[in-house]
Formats: structure tokens, sequence, C-alpha cells
């Protein structure tokens, strides 16, 4: 069989989706194609004069319900497919969460840790004036993904406004909260986890406050999620990893300090405590809730086998297979997907954005309260259409948002 594309595999997601809906084929074809897909090749001076050419990538998926909104991330192998496949999960994880967004994604193939602080503003900003031609409050609105973070977004910020000649504070989201950004908004993904996790765990009738818990992945997803689960819900976190490998304690983990150990450590696999464990090792605990937090395609043919976990809440963007989807599917595991459960960055975005527009900021009880109340909603949605086709909710959730953008598509007509 040849090698399938990242992107085919999101697609096979969503026509999976389609034939139960329905869905004019006509309609299917608008729907699973990226509308814009911006490649940028540009050169960086280094701090030792040389000059280095970098490859980025700006795509959007669709915007029949508002502006372009998703994430760049800057990893190694970042590749036009993977930036489309990123896109078209934005989509619809907009459209589930009821957001007036359509959905984009953006990347930069790079290891930024290789590169000094100063060689990092550069690539970034450079980037952003490249892509800026499809870039705007109202066009398009990026936000931290995979090793991006807030400072990454005021230099985008900055440079933006410098080019347009005054300041835009909603262009991106994930800003620095005294800069425009919101309140809520860095542990907003894992949030939004915790609050899937509470629910699935209801939905199965565990306990949460007897539930073991393992997270793979460490960066912004993975540790609000080990955090609020063990301090909102109770559970047991007892397992952590990040790209170096993780940590087993079934007596259970002080989340807070591991989170000081990575800081100064740079990764969890030193922590004193519990025993060293691997990434492939970690998704196959026998848990109540494994929470995928890392890249894509963490869960596939391979081991899903070896999966022992009850419920599987998803923190990163694609990291079940199609075939591991069937497999979980039949076993009975309960699998929230990425679409649904990671939606609490793209919502607190969203409140960021409107804050910025109206030039008024929230409080961070009103932003939680009103992040939870919409996970929540969009949750029991998605079970509604589960129950009623007897489907995974990776395919309810796809079944609700296409139904939203389908119905934005017909509505607006073909122009012209
Ligand atoms: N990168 C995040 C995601 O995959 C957040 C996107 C956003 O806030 O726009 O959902």
């Amino acid at each position: 069989m040849a090698e399938r594309s990242l992107y085919e595999t999101a697609v096979e997601q969503f026509n999976k989706a389609v034939k139960i809906m329905d869905l004019e084929p006509d309609l299917a074809d608008v729907l699973r194609r990226p509308k814009r897909c911006l490649i940028v090749e540009f050169p960086v001076v280094m701090d030792d004069g040389h000059i280095e050419v970098f490859t980025g990538f700006r795509v959007q998926h669709n915007i029949a319900r508002g502006p372009a909104k998703g994430g760049i991330r800057y990893h190694p192998d970042t590749n036009l497919d993977e930036v489309k496949a990123l896109a078209f999960w934005m989509t619809w994880k907009t459209a589930v969460m009821n957001l007036p967004y359509g959905g984009g994604k953006g990347g930069i193939k790079v290891d930024p840790k290789k590169l000094s602080k100063r060689e990092l503003e550069r690539l970034s900003r450079r980037y952003f004036s490249e892509i800026q031609i499809i870039i705007g409050p109202h066009n398009d609105i990026p936000a931290p993904d995979v090793n991006t973070n807030a400072d990454i977004m005021a230099w985008y910020m900055d440079t933006y406004s410098m080019n347009v000649g005054y300041t835009a504070l909603g262009v991106v989201t994930g800003k620095p909260v005294d800069l425009g950004g919101s309140r809520g908004r860095e542990e907003a993904t894992g949030r939004g986890v915790k609050v899937c996790a509470g629910l699935a765990m209801r939905t199965l009738g565990i306990d949460t406050s007897k539930a073991t818990v393992a997270v793979q992945g460490f960066g912004n997803v993975g540790r609000f999620s080990a955090l609020l689960i063990a301090k909102e819900l109770g559970s047991k976190i007892v397992a952590v990893s990040d790209s170096k490998g993780g940590i087993y304690d079934p007596e259970g983990i002080d989340v807070e300090a591991i989170i000081e150990h990575k800081k100064t450590q740079g990764t969890v696999v030193t922590y004193p405590k519990g025993q060293k464990i691997t990434n492939e090792e970690l998704l196959e605990l026998d848990v109540d809730v494994l929470v995928p937090a890392a890249l894509e395609n963490a869960i596939h043919a391979g081991n899903v086998d070896n999966i022992r976990a009850k419920a599987i809440v998803e923190g990163a963007n694609g990291p079940t297979t199609p075939e591991a989807d069937e497999v979980l599917f039949k076993k009975g595991i309960l699998v929230v997907p990425d679409i649904l459960a990671n939606a609490g960055g793209v919502t607190v975005s969203y409140f960021e954005w409107v804050q910025d527009l109206q030039a008024f900021f929230w409080k961070v009880d009103q932003i939680r309260a009103a992040l939870e109340e919409m996970m929540t909603k969009a949750y029991e949605d998605v079970m509604k259409i589960k129950e009623k086709y007897n489907i995974d909710m990776r395919t309810a959730a796809y079944i609700l948002a296409i139904d939203r953008v389908a119905y934005a598509t017909r509505k607006r007509g073909i122009y012209p």
C-alpha cells in the first residue's frame, strides 16, 4: 500500500462522516479542499553573518463561517501536507465549538532549539512579513502551536503593526496578557482537555477522584492538562513524558514539582521519583484516561491492540490513525477527538480576539466559566449525535461541524 499522507488521513475521517450524513458530493468536494496554500522561502541572517533560507507555510482551509484561525508551528518535520491537515482540522474544530471562524494553520520547517533568541526573532518576523499578504484581524488570525509561544506572538503582532502603521492587537492570539493577550489563554487547551476528561469519566461512570491518568507530551497542552486534571478533578497522574522519554509512578506524580523540574532541567526524564519509561510504554499503561498531547500518529495499527485506557482524550492534533480508531471503537474505548478535546485553546483565542477588537478585557473567572460552559455544550452536542447513529465520537464531531460549514456554504451560495 502506498504511504498515505497526513492530509489524506484527515480526509478519510471526513469521508466517513460524509457517508453517514449523506452530504451532496459536490459540496463535500468544496469542503474537503484547502482554499489557499501559501509557501514562502525566505532568508534569515544568522548570528555568525551567514544567510540561511527557510521554508514556511500558511494554509487557509475554509473561511465560509469567518476568518481563518489556527496556530503556527516550528518543527524540523513540518511540511505543506502536514499544515494542510492541521488547517483542515481547524475548520472542523472551530465549527464544533460554533466559533465564527474558518480554519487555517502555518508552520516553518526549522528546529527552533538550535537557534539563538535573536535568530528566532529574525526568523519569526521575516516569516510573518512574508505571509502578511493573506493575514489580518479580519482575514486570518494565527496563534501558538508546537514550539511557538506568547513571545513569538508579540513579535508577530509587532511586525504586522509596523508594516501597516498602527497597532493591530487582533491580528494574532496567544499574546502576552499585558500586550493584548487574554487571561486564561495559556492554560486554555489544558483546561478544555480537563473538562473533556471529566465528562468522559462521567460518561463511563468512573469516579474522577479515584481515576488514574497518563499524559504523553509535556509542552503547553500536556503540562496544563496534567496540572488541571490533578488539581481540579482530583485524579492521579501516574505518568508524563516529553520527547526524551517519560516517568511512571503508580503512587502519583506531583505535577507542580515535575513542571518545575522540566523548567530547570529541560526534560521530565531526570525527575528523581518514579521509574523511567518510554513514550511507547506510557501509551500502553493500564490507566483510566490517556491524554496523548504530543504529535500526530501516536496511536496506530502497530500499538492500538496494547492500549488499555478506558478513555482517550486527544490533547494533540491527529494523534490517532483511522485504523486505530476502528479498533478502539470495537474495544469500546471512548475517544474524545482532537477537534473537540483540544478546542479550548482556540476558544479562548476567540475570547482574546473579541477583547482586542473591543479593547475591553475580561476577568479570568469569566474566561474560565465561559470556556467550561462552551466545552460542555459541545461535548453534549457531539454525544447526542454519537448516540443517534451509534458511531464513534470523532465521526459524530465531524457530522456536527460539517453540517455547520455546509449550511454556511449553501446559504451564502457559490459566487458569482
Ligand atoms: N494551535 C492551537 C490548535 O491547534 C490553537 C489555535 C488557535 O488558538 O487559533 O487548536
